[in-house]
């Protein structure tokens, strides 16, 4: 099926990650001098100064929060965490993917306590609850495989030092924060930042940073590579404790520019719900999508999930793909007749548009 050029977005890469790098990033690339040089050398902690500043601007971090880097993406920061800012037992929400891999990070190391693992329908997410004996609260901001945003917010009523990390991987950028309202907000650039896989960011507080330091000076075996104390310390000079990915640097600090240049979080976050709301509104409209997640409150702004009737999500998606958009399959895991498309701030929103009518067209001319 040959879906006619007028209706063809600028660029078909729909994916929730690794997600679009803009064409002009891609390029930016070929003459960056960063590529191929070492990271202990001042053009690349230059580079990884400038994104910890970004980052820093981004979210008006207050002085005493820090931007700590390290390597391995934010699967690896589920270990670190559970290595590094766990004391003794966490609780979970679990309401997709992701949640429920650090949960099981938690659950399987043998120094802590068993944690609590909140779970609700996909579609939906749980609330935190105060709970005696909890250290860390631990929740995903978007829940990239249902597309389910859920508030970032204090516990009220817990232990008294308790700790709120979050993972931000798919809504850094994308979605309203107030930064003071947790302790680690974590993620990595491959997601909602335009940018390559391989590294973790995490934004953490003063209760965080003395948490880090509190549990490495204890007698803890803690790998190296998930060291949290060191992943401090090396932050602190711009630089990681092993080799990064510069790539990722280059495209994550190319994508916080032009965010910074076009107005900061304001302008990206209005970016994504101008995008996603055309997803939502079309879904409504439309006589065989639906939006997945019910609750508009849920909704996420970042990662729109629609769900199908009466026509093969897997066709549909084959359609496109000949045409070159891709990727907007549903999430695996999920098994549903189901859409999943990336409204990241790298999206244009009239690219959008165009992939509801492509959409429409494809569906329309099926069986043809
Ligand atoms: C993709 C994703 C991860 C995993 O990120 P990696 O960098 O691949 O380890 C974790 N959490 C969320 C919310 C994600 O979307």
């Amino acid at each position: 099926m040959q879906i006619p050029k007028k209706l063809l977005p600028s660029d078909g890469r729909f994916g929730s990650g690794p997600s679009k790098v803009p064409h002009q990033a891609m390029e930016a690339l070929a003459t960056s001098s960063v590529i191929g040089t070492s990271h202990r050398q001042a053009p690349v902690r230059a580079l990884v100064g400038s994104v910890r500043e970004q980052i820093r601007a981004l979210y008006s971090l207050p002085d005493d929060y820090e931007v700590v880097l390290g390597v391995g993406g934010s699967t690896a920061f589920f270990d670190a965490a559970t290595f590094g800012l766990i004391r003794e037992r966490s609780q979970h929400l679990a309401f997709g993917e992701f949640g429920a891999k650090f949960a099981r990070a938690a659950e399987r190391a043998p120094f802590l306590g068993d944690p609590t693992v909140v779970t609700s329908e996909p579609g939906t997410h749980p609330d935190a609850h105060p709970e005696a004996g909890i250290d860390v609260y631990a929740w995903a901001h978007n829940e990239t495989s249902t597309g389910v945003t859920a508030p970032v917010r204090r516990v009220e009523g817990g232990d008294d030092g308790a700790l709120v990390i979050i993972d931000g991987t798919s809504a850094a950028a994308g979605i309203p924060l107030d930064i003071t309202q947790c302790d680690v907000y974590f993620f990595a650039p491959q997601k909602a930042l335009a940018s390559d896989a391989g590294i973790w960011f995490a934004v953490m507080s003063p209760a965080a940073l003395a948490r880090v330091e509190e549990i490495a000076a204890s007698s803890r075996w803690i790998p190296a590579f998930f060291d949290l104390a060191a992943a401090v310390d090396n932050s602190r000079k711009d630089q990681t404790y092993n080799t990064p990915p510069l790539a990722s640097l280059v495209w994550t600090d190319l994508q916080l520019r032009t965010i910074h240049e076009n107005g900061g979080l304001a302008w990206s976050v209005a970016r994504c719900e101008d995008s996603s709301s055309r997803l939502y509104g079309w879904a409504e409209q439309s006589s065989y999508a639906t939006p997945f997640v019910a609750d508009p409150g849920k909704q996420s702004p970042t990662v729109v999930t629609i769900d199908l009737e009466g026509v093969h999500a897997s066709a549909v998606t084959a359609a496109l793909r000949e045409n070159g958009i891709v990727d907007i399959d549903g999430y695996r895991g999920l098994g549903r007749n189901q859409l999943r498309i990336a409204t990241f701030p790298a999206i244009e929103p009239d690219d959008v548009t165009l992939l509801t009518q492509c959409l429409d067209y494809v569906v329309e001319h099926l069986d043809d």
